[in-house]
């Protein structure tokens, strides 16, 4: 009789132990469009009639804004977006490439086209995706032109070194291509695209001022096209779009109304125990002092204004993960916003800059997302830009690479819906578990009319 109930629970444990699997990821097959339009403050919808925006919001999700990675500038944030690695992790940690020998420097364009500034270990999510057997895209999107590990994004596009960034005309025959030629006749899954306002009027004239105000009307006007475009195109059901920025936006205070800093008037600092300096660049700096110099130079800079931040690369606040990359130069400086950290004398003019700290609420850009696998009407806290490139693998259904991000930190934003394959396991499943413990009650009908058999001729 032992081997009977000893049979019984072996059945009955096979059908009950089996994995109820309840739902766990997305389907995942949808396509994914990424827009950065640069320089969006969280904010900027608070003082601007924006009913796209708004009724975007109401269709998906809205983040109270997120935190880009230290320091706040384009190409390296930009970046981040796309590898979900911090600065000092992806290498890309100036918008100038430079060579400290030489002291060449190149712009943020020509620097585009130097493939050993991107193509350092990490890869962004187009060469991920395409690895993992999708067609990808990228337009006007930093790291475009490079090639990774050696390939290169599928279908590319670079804007040329003279370019009208701010064309409204131009933006809505890029969405159309993006939508019909790209998403839709060329099939591609992913596709980053890039805007590059209204970061040039919120430079040029501020975060608060009436042309910053009539850009963002511009960027709303280009999300309503967008989303009805996407329905001309019939991708509404199988598009997911995630609208986001790179950096926000200070205003720069001039020497009418604080004290400037300018490098060359602080007492015992001289350029020329530097190899090389790259400053005049808003509000950070990078220093190269001569052999057994360091000392001198960080000791006459440390302290030397209040609103004046010195730093030996060892010493960076962990939190702004900017020291662990051996292009990052011995000395990092950065200022309070409002300060810009002038070399010789003031030489840029903007009223609005970026590349502050980035716990500054003025430099946090907005998060907007929606799509079929985005909740509806959802409002969700604050979270690290290095969280969109695992947010993004899970809609895409693919495996990350290597990054600093938590999916778990933003996945309360996308409903989570069992993919069908994971679906009719769960059904074989429940359908073995039911016949289990089906058997367990004959097993066990069988076992008691057996012992109260047994019993009967005894009494
Ligand atoms: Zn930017």
């Amino acid at each position: 009789m032992l081997w009977r109930v000893g049979l019984c629970l072996l059945l009955g444990s096979m059908g009950m132990s089996l994995p109820l699997t309840g739902p766990g990821r997305t389907a995942g097959r949808n396509k994914l469009l990424l827009i950065s339009f640069d320089g969006f403050r969280w904010d900027y919808d608070r003082d601007v009639d924006t009913p796209f925006l708004d009724e975007m919001a109401r269709d998906g999700v809205k983040a109270a804004y997120v935190t880009p990675a230290f320091l706040t500038v384009t190409s390296p944030t930009h970046f981040t977006i796309i590898t979900g690695r911090y600065i000092e992790n992806h290498g890309v940690i100036h918008n100038m490439w430079f060579n400290t020998t030489t002291s060449e420097k190149k712009s943020y364009w020509q620097t585009q086209f130097v493939n050993e500034w991107w193509d350092n270990g990490t890869v962004p999510i187009w060469i991920t995706a395409q690895r993992q057997g999708l067609k990808a895209g990228s337009h006007h999107f930093p790291g475009t032109a490079s090639t990774y590990q050696g390939e290169k994004v599928q279908v590319g596009e670079v804007e040329p070194a003279i370019y009208n960034y701010s064309n409204e005309t131009v933006w809505r025959t890029i969405v159309d291509k993006v939508m019909g030629s790209w998403f839709r006749d060329k099939d591609l899954d992913f596709v980053a695209l890039y805007f590059g306002e209204p970061d040039g009027t919120g430079h040029k004239f501020g975060p608060d001022s009436p042309q910053r105000k009539k850009m963002v009307k511009q960027v709303d006007r280009t999300i309503g096209y967008l989303r009805n475009s996407v329905k001309r195109h019939g991708l509404e059901d199988r598009l997911n779009i995630i609208i986001t920025a790179d950096h926000g936006m200070s205003t720069v205070q001039r020497k009418d109304t604080v004290n400037e800093i300018v490098l060359s008037k602080i007492p015992n600092f001289t350029f020329k125990d530097l190899d090389f300096h790259l400053v005049d660049y808003g509000p950070t700096g990078m220093l190269l002092p001569k052999e057994g110099r360091l000392d001198k130079v960080y000791n006459a800079l440390k302290g030397a204004h209040p609103h004046l931040h010195v730093y030996k690369k060892e010493e960076m606040p962990r939190r702004l993960h900017f020291s662990n990359n051996k292009r990052i130069l011995p000395i990092i400086l950065w200022s309070d916003p409002g300060y810009l950290i002038n070399g010789y004398i003031p030489v840029q003019f903007n009223r609005g800059e970026h590349g502050f700290d980035n716990e500054g609420l003025d430099m946090k850009p907005f998060f907007r997302a929606v799509g079929p696998d985005f909740h509806k009407n959802l409002e969700v806290g604050p979270f690290e830009t290095v969280n969109i490139y695992p947010l993004m693998c899970h809609l895409l259904g693919i495996t990350p690479d290597a990054h600093d991000g938590d999916l778990n930190n933003v996945r309360h934003m996308v409903v989570e819906v069992e993919d069908p394959v994971q679906r009719s396991a769960s059904r074989v499943f429940i359908g073995l578990g039911s016949v289990g413990g089906f058997l367990v009650l004959i097993c066990l009908v069988v076992v008691v009319r057996n012992v109260l058999q047994r019993k009967k001729p005894n009494k």
